[in-house]
């Protein structure tokens, strides 16, 4: 038997219900806030990562699935969604549409990690990113869809963390202080610390590992050294922050994983998740679309990760919304089954989810179906009630029976579902 390849999943038919109404909920959202979707290609030419993550990241060195096309090109599976609609946006020349331009994504991501709970090989991002502009207004309005993105969701207890990265001239400064505060500690700290040290200084910061963490939290804080521009930008976006009612915390040692941030940084964070306790992410990159052959443009986005999100829920019991069907139509014998087919044909006709016996099931073994497959209705079809022209429609969930006639049973569902 082939399985399916470690670090993916099957959304199954009893669980993609959950993931139907996580995306139809963000999609409502990012509607509210008049962000458009837009679909880039699940691959793209590697040299698209490279050059706007950075080769330097976990994601650009370690984590890409790449591979040579037949026709000799190195294509990598989109590891995130910025950089491919950042091309985007340049090759079709979006900024010639009135900025700012607000976009969103739902879209597969692929990252060669090692599989635990929340973190895959394959997971799948919501994201939104917001071209045009370098006000803090659209950081706020960024982080207020994504806060209420989360509170539509039903979650609770999750907090923003916030941060600036400054730009890269204030950032220059506050390196070389890190440098000279990391320099004695570097013996204790990982591996891949001791590579940063040279080549990303401001990710010693970012580093999971316990003890790094631990020597991080002593090390100089980014605000003492944000420019007179990047700290009116900070502190204009927390009062705003606070205007909006959006609660956070300013985390100096949150800097994100990927090289293009400039100025603020975002998380989602929750406990309940374990190491996987980062929901959402974001920031603003004012350099990216520059740095990729297009203009200088102000951007801000974030990505949220389904898969949490959705252990998040489950964990605190969020409801998901309505299982189909409507309702079920069980046949008292095979004989009544044509009848059975064309009334189900009728409620679906009048936009009622509705299903039928069709494989010869006792009619004990159809209620056991219908329970199964969550039907709120059933409905039983005997000789008796085509002659009669009446039904009985039961209530699956509390057993509750009501008598109608066929006729009005459109009416009736439609009413009551
Ligand atoms: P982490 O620190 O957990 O590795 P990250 O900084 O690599 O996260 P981003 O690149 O910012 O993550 O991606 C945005 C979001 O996508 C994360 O906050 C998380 O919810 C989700 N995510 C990232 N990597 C994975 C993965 N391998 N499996 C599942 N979800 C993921
Ligand atoms: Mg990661």
């Amino acid at each position: 038997m082939i399985n399916v390849p470690k670090g993916t999943k099957d959304a199954l038919p009893s669980e993609s219900y959950k993931w139907q109404y996580v995306e139809a909920t963000l999609r409502k959202v990012a509607d509210l806030y008049n962000a458009r979707e837009i679909r880039t290609p699940v691959f793209e030419h590697t040299e698209l990562f490279v050059r706007s993550i950075g080769d330097e990241t976990d994601v650009v060195s370690k984590e890409m699935y790449t591979f040579e096309d037949k026709g000799g090109r190195s294509i990598t599976l989109k590891p995130e969604g910025t950089a491919p609609v950042a091309r985007s946006f340049i090759e079709n020349s979006l900024d010639a549409l009135s900025l700012p331009l607000k976009m969103y994504y739902i879209t597969p991501c692929f990252r060669y990690e090692r599989p635990q709970a929340g973190r895959l090989r394959e997971f799948h991002q919501f994201g939104i990113e917001v071209y045009g502009a370098t006000t803090p207004y659209l950081d706020l309005d960024c982080i207020s869809l994504a806060y209420n993105a989360l509170l539509s969701l039903g979650l609770k207890g999750i907090v923003l963390r916030l941060n600036s990265i400054g730009c890269p001239k204030c950032r220059k400064e506050y390196t070389n202080a890190l440098k000279e505060y990391f320099k004695s500690r570097l013996n204790e700290m990982c591996s891949t610390c001791k590579d940063r040290f040279e080549r990303n200084p401001l990710r010693l910061l970012d580093c999971k590992s316990p003890i790094c963490k631990e020597i991080g939290l002593g090390a100089p804080k980014i605000t003492e050294y944000l420019c007179d521009d990047c700290k009116a930008h900070h502190e204009k976006l927390c009062q705003l922050l606070n205007d909006h009612g959006i609660p956070y915390v300013i985390d100096q040692n949150i800097v994100r994983g990927l090289d293009y941030y400039t100025r603020t940084v975002f998380e989602f964070v929750t406990t309940e998740l374990g190491a996987q306790g980062t929901v959402c992410g974001g920031g603003r990159y004012d350099n990216l679309i520059a740095s990729m052959g297009g203009k200088q443009t102000g951007c801000v986005g974030f990505a949220m990760g389904l898969e949490r999100l959705i252990m998040l829920m489950e964990a605190q019991n969020v409801d998901f919304g309505r299982r189909y069907p409507d309702v079920y139509i069980m046949s008292q014998s095979a004989e009544y089954v044509d009848y059975c087919m064309k009334l189900v044909n009728v409620l679906r006709n009048n936009g009622i989810s509705a299903d039928t016996e069709m494989s010869g099931k006792s009619l004990k073994a159809q209620f056991k179906y219908a329970d199964k497959i969550n039907a709120n209705y059933g409905i039983v079809i005997g000789e008796s009630e085509i002659n009669s022209q009446t039904i009985k429609i039961k209530k699956l969930s509390d057993g509750t029976e009501k008598e109608i006639n066929i006729a009005d049973l459109s009416e009736y569902l439609l009413k009551n579902i």
